[in-house]
C-alpha cells in the first residue's frame, strides 16, 4: 500500500457493491494520497435489473465521501461480462493519463476475477495469472504491461474482518455472495413480526401500519417469519438447525446478533451488508439485527 502512496498512478479500488461497508480499505485516502482513485463496483450482475445504475452510482458516491475517498469517477462492472471489462479498459485509459494503474481492493470483491479477464482482454490468453508470462510476475504481485510501457499493477487482496462472508462454511458462500441476478419476495408484515435471514441476521417490525416488504436477498437464503414476541428465544433454539446458515458447527465462532433501531421517514432499504437489503415503502420504525462487526444502515430504496 505504501508503495502506491509513493508512485505516481491511477487507483483502481474494486469493491463489491452488496459489501460497501465490508469493501473499505481502511486508511485508503491517506495511502493513496494526491493519486485519482477510480472506484469500481463489482458483481452489477447480482442487482436486480429494476435497479438504475445511476442510483447505485449515487448511493456509492455518497458512502465513499463518507469513508473520506473522493473517487473521480465511478464504474459498475460484473467481472464475467465482457462488455463490462472492455468498458472499464476505456476508462482506465481516460483517466491515468500515461501512468501506471494499481489495482487494489479488499478480499471476496471479485479482484482476481476481474484481474483475470483485464488480461484476457489485454491479450487474449486466459489463466495468465497462474503460467507467469510477464518476467516480474509472481503470485502477489501481478504486472500487466500496458501498449505505452506503464502497467496495470495488482496488489494482494486485504483481508477485511467484518464480512458476512467470515462468518458461513464454504458451503454457505453462496448464500451470501449470491451468484445469481436476485429476485425481490415481499412479505405482507404487521407490527409485531420478524424476519429471520437464516440465522445471519434478523427483521423487527416494531410499530406501523400493515405493509408490504421486500427482501433483496439470495433466492436461496431461507427467510423466516416468526412472531417478535419471543423471537429472541425462537432464535436461541433455532439458530444453527431451522435458522441456517450458520450451521451447527460455525456456531462457536459465530458472533452475536446486534440490534439496531430505524425510523422510516419515506420508501427506504434496510442494507444489511454483504447480504442484502429489505424495503419499507411507509412510515413506520423497524429495528435490523446483524452479527456483531457487520454494518446495517438506512437509504432512499434504491427501487
Ligand atoms: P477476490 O478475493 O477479490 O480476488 O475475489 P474473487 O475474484 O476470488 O471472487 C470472489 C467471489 O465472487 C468468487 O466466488 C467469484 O466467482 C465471485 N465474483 C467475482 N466477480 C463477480 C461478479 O462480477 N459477479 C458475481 N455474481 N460474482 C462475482
Amino acid at each position: 500500500m505504501s508503495e502506491v502512496g509513493e508512485t505516481d498512478a491511477l487507483v483502481v479500488n474494486v469493491i463489491d457493491i452488496f459489501d460497501f461497508n465490508g469493501s473499505v480499505i481502511p486508511g485508503l485516502s491517506r495511502f493513496v494520497s494526491d493519486n485519482d482513485i477510480l472506484l469500481v463496483g463489482n458483481k452489477r450482475d447480482i442487482l436486480p435489473k429494476a435497479v438504475k445504475s445511476s442510483k447505485v452510482k449515487n448511493w456509492l458516491r455518497e458512502r465513499a465521501h463518507e469513508a473520506g475517498l473522493r473517487p473521480v469517477d465511478i464504474v459498475l462492472t460484473s467481472a464475467h461480462h465482457k462488455d463490462d471489462v472492455s468498458e472499464l479498459m476505456l476508462e482506465i485509459e481516460k483517466y491515468r493519463h500515461g501512468r501506471d494503474v494499481y489495482v487494489v481492493g479488499v478480499t471476496n470483491v471479485g479482484k482476481s476475477t476481474l484481474i483475470n479477464a483485464i488480461i484476457k482482454h489485454a491479450t487474449g490468453d486466459s489463466d495468465v495469472i497462474t503460467t507467469s508470462r510477464f518476467p516480474g510476475t509472481t503470485l502477489d504481485k501481478i504486472e500487466i504491461p500496458l501498449d505505452d510501457g506503464s502497467y496495470i499493477v495488482d496488489t494482494p487482496g486485504i483481508i477485511h474482518r467484518h464480512q458476512m462472508a467470515h462468518f458461513v462454511g464454504p458451503d454457505d458462500l453462496k448464500l451470501v455472495s449470491p451468484k445469481k441476478e436476485i429476485k425481490p419476495k415481499t412479505y405482507q408484515l404487521n407490527a409485531g413480526q420478524t424476519l429471520f435471514m437464516g440465522g445471519l441476521a434478523r427483521f423487527d417490525y416494531l410499530q406501523g401500519d400493515k405493509q408490504g416488504m421486500t427482501g433483496f436477498f439470495d433466492n436461496h437464503l431461507n427467510i423466516h417469519r416468526t412472531k417478535l414476541d419471543g423471537a429472541d428465544a425462537f432464535y436461541d433454539k433455532h439458530k444453527g438447525g431451522l435458522l441456517a446458515p450458520p450451521h451447527a458447527d460455525d456456531l462457536a465462532t459465530f458472533p452475536k446478533l446486534v440490534r439496531k433501531e430505524f425510523s422510516i421517514k419515506e420508501k427506504s432499504d434496510i442494507v444489511f451488508s454483504g447480504l442484502g437489503w429489505i424495503r419499507v415503502m411507509n412510515h413506520g420504525v423497524v429495528a435490523a439485527w446483524v452479527p456483531e462487526g457487520v454494518d446495517v444502515l438506512i437509504r432512499k430504496a434504491l427501487v
